[in-house]
């Protein structure tokens, strides 16, 4: 299986992330299965005229064209010509590229959530007109309309996350070589449900924090940090804290809380990253499958139960009571 990796408008991070990859590392993995980039800018040694010949080859269909996966937002300003952004040689804008190879893909995955949704490019004024391959922030319908679908019959692909997790770059192009990803397999965002069906909060280090309503007041204290701290940890999709990223990181785990960067217009939450929205002192973003007021009654009976151990470890930034072990049977 083949693929053409095009950088639209964001800040390359996704492919940092992808190239961090370890265990196996991103060449290992994808040469196993059979994967093989026709180009990719960071990773091959053409530029300039050649790849301007591939391009034009695959838009040709004389070169087919398994994959097409775009990392990067796609500018469409000014007033939807999308010249803002010209794919340099071409005349074109990217916009007008990826909407024509598109067409010739069996599939197309949009890594990273600039390239699904919009994203960090699309934040504030969004002076560029940035928007995601198939979305517009929440809304269906981006440089591909809602109607699009590959050759394959899928939507674009949304392997969403700022950046994107490796694995979840590997595991779905590991999914489209072996045959075994289906529309079925996605989210009503058109994000993988390998990753998109569990919750950052799950096996989150700071859990037993976050039981007793033990919370952290400022960053590098060890208490859970939805109620003050901002994390929606209970409310984003990712296995971030499943799978771990290279093996044993995640926000949560180095301290900072989740921003749910898996979703569309996560980059506009209309306060601070770093601040818990609260309506007479009660967090707004509750976890989104509790009642309100089981979550009240819970947390302030949790509150009132926290072990003197969970309440003094939650405003430090190391263990300051260790667990008492109980007196064993002599
Ligand atoms: S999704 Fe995030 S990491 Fe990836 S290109 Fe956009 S801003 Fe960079
Ligand atoms: S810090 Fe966030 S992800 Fe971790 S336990 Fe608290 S709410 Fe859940």
């Amino acid at each position: 299986m083949n693929v053409l990796w095009l950088q639209s408008a964001g800040c390359g991070g996704c492919t940092m992330s992808l190239l961090c990859a370890e265990a196996p590392n991103v060449f290992d993995l994808l040469e196993g299965a059979g994967i093989e980039f026709l180009w990719h800018p960071a990773l091959s040694e053409e530029t300039g005229a050649a790849v301007r010949r591939l391009l034009e080859q695959v838009e040709s269909s004389e070169v087919p064209l398994d994959v097409l996966c775009v990392e990067g937002s796609i500018v469409t300003g000014p007033r939807g010509t999308g010249r803002f952004h010209m794919l340099s040689g071409t005349g074109r804008s990217m916009l007008d590229w990826v909407r024509n190879l598109a067409q010739k893909a069996q599939h197309v995955v949009a890594v990273g959530t600039c390239a699904a949704y919009g994203g960090i490019t699309s934040a504030g004024g969004n002076p560029a007109s940035a928007i995601g391959v198939q979305y517009d922030g929440h809304h269906n319908g981006g440089a591909l309309p809602a109607d699009f679908r590959s050759r394959s019959g899928l939507p674009v692909i949304n392997v969403a996350g700022c950046p994107t997790h490796p694995d979840w770059v590997t595991e779905t192009l590991m999914l489209l070589a072996s045959g075994s990803l289906s529309a079925a397999d996605l989210d009503t965002l058109a994000r993988p449900k390998f990753y998109a069906e569990h919750l950052v909060h799950h096996a989150c280090p700071k859990n037993e924090f976050y039981e007793y309503k033990a919370s952290a007041t400022r960053l590098s204290e060890m208490g859970c940090m939805m109620e003050n701290l901002g994390c929606v940890g209970t409310q984003a999709v990712g296995d971030c804290n499943i799978r771990g990223w290279n093996g044993e990181g995640s926000c949560t785990r180095a301290g900072y809380p989740c921003i749910n960067c898996t979703a569309p217009e996560f980059e506009e939450p209309n306060h601070a990253f770093t601040e818990t929205p609260k309506f007479a002192g009660i967090p707004v973003g509750l976890p989104s499958d509790m009642p309100k007021a089981w979550f009240m009654a819970l947390a302030s009976l949790s509150k009132a139960a926290t072990p003197d151990r969970i309440a003094r470890n939650a405003v430090s930034d190391r263990i300051k009571v260790p667990p008492k072990q109980k007196a064993g049977k002599t």
